[in-house]
């Protein structure tokens, strides 16, 4: 039995009590998020933490970081399987703080995995903040994939999300990249946005596949209660698409997408085999990852903890290096069935039937027959299909939220 090791984590600033998640030194945990909390400009949609005309206190944050990365390098993998860099817009980060980031994370963890085909190293990128000398710094800094923010290519539908980038830059962006020698690039785009026609949608979708990538990451827009968009739905300033046109942009968006060789992999997420995003595989098969910076999720030994948010909260306590944490959740068997069936069954590949029966009978002796009398049916209706794994079909996806409510109720007696 490889020795576990316990990771103190103080639960709030201040707080003199820590959480200690028993994590085995080897293989260690193979993942790891760092959360960059910049942005030129806020979005109208988001609600990711990220503040705006901040440059004189990147400097502060990046000394920060760094010993938040050193504190939690004894956990990490030897070596590390995917980094996935996120906000915020890292790309905004300035080109000497992402050489001492990039140097510090290769002294303190090994990245021996980033050079070969074996480990995954992604950055998120907004197209209009990505430049030659960045894209160089990123690449020779074991950066192997970047995700770039498009949204949308129709400049009325970008100005509805309050994005500020041409369209036109997340071509000239994607070139860069390739001329740098990035060959896994991925685009992010949203639809159902207020006044999108299906025709619109289509466009979208042709514009992206002309760019010939190997990913595609494609979101209905949802509405926050806490953003500018939010409010002005709530204030009948917009209107949501209807629900029918917005499920016909779904389908339209699956079919296209796999039409042209890009299947999904996950309800929103599309790829070329082979191209998956093992990151984000890693967080919906509920592995483990660490997480570094403010507002960062972490999942580690069954624990799920976040980060204080607040930039000023991240930069002012720190005990060892870590980050205080809030929104710490203990380990809890049925919490982490009910996560692993939420996420699993948004994959193609589903979910371990005979795991689900086991699981599911550790929790109570006679929901695997509830669960069975579940599976049974929705195979019936051609919603799931599957023996060793179960995996929703193409009409199941379509109402993939209320299956997966059927299954949790089938957890309970
Ligand atoms: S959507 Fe991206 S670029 Fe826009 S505010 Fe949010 S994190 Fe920043």
């Amino acid at each position: 039995v490889p020795p576990k090791v316990p990771l103190p984590l103080a639960r709030t600033p201040g707080d003199a009590g820590q959480v200690l998640c028993e994590i085995p030194q080897s293989p260690g945990v193979q993942s790891l998020y760092i959360h960059i909390p910049f942005c030129r400009h806020k979005c109208h949609y988001c609600d990711f933490y990220s503040i705006v005309d901040a440059r004189d206190r990147q400097g502060s944050f990046a000394d920060r970081l760094i010993r938040e990365l050193r504190a939690l390098s004894p956990w990490g993998g030897r070596p590390l399987s995917t980094i996935f860099v996120g906000g915020g817009t890292p790309s905004l980060l300035s080109l000497p703080l992402w050489e001492q980031l990039l140097a510090a994370l290769h002294e303190v963890f090994d990245l021996s995995n980033m050079g070969t085909g074996r480990g995954e190293f992604t950055v998120e990128c907004n197209p209009e903040t990505v430049k030659p000398d960045l894209l160089k710094v990123l690449r020779s800094g074991g950066v192997n994939r970047l995700s770039m923010g498009a949204q949308s290519f129709n400049p009325a539908h970008l100005k509805t999300l309050e994005r500020k980038h041409d369209p036109a830059s997340v071509a000239r962006a994607i070139d860069m990249a390739r001329n740098v020698g990035f060959e896994r690039l991925s685009v992010d785009l949203i639809f159902a946005i207020p006044g999108q026609t299906l025709e619109d949608w289509r466009t979208d979708l042709n514009t992206v596949l002309s760019l010939e990538l190997e990913h595609v990451s494609a979101y209905a827009l949802t509405y926050e209660p806490n953003t500018p968009l939010g409010v002005r739905l709530a204030r009948g300033e917009v209107q949501r698409v209807d629900e029918e046109l917005e499920a016909d942009m779904f389908a339209l968006t699956r079919s296209v997408l796999h039409d042209a060789g890009l299947p999904a992999y996950e309800v929103s997420n599309f790829a070329k085999p082979g191209s998956e995003c093992r990151h984000n595989l890693a967080y919906w098969r509920q592995e483990w990852w660490l997480a570094a910076g403010p507002s960062a999720s972490a999942h580690v030994g069954g624990h799920r903890y976040k980060n204080v948010v607040r930039l000023d909260d991240y930069l002012g306590e720190s005990r060892d290096g870590f980050a205080p944490i809030r929104d710490y959740e203990a380990p809890d068997p049925r919490r982490a069935l009910s996560e692993w069936i939420m996420t699993g069954l948004r994959l193609r590949e589903g979910i371990d039937a005979r795991l689900l029966g086991a699981r599911a009978e550790a929790l109570d002796p006679r929901a695997p027959a509830r669960v069975g009398a579940l599976t049974h049916r929705l195979r019936e209706q051609g919603l799931l299909a599957g023996c060793e794994r179960l995996a929703l079909t193409e009409s199941g996806i379509l109402i993939a939220d209320r299956i997966i409510v059927d299954f949790l109720r089938a957890l309970d007696p």
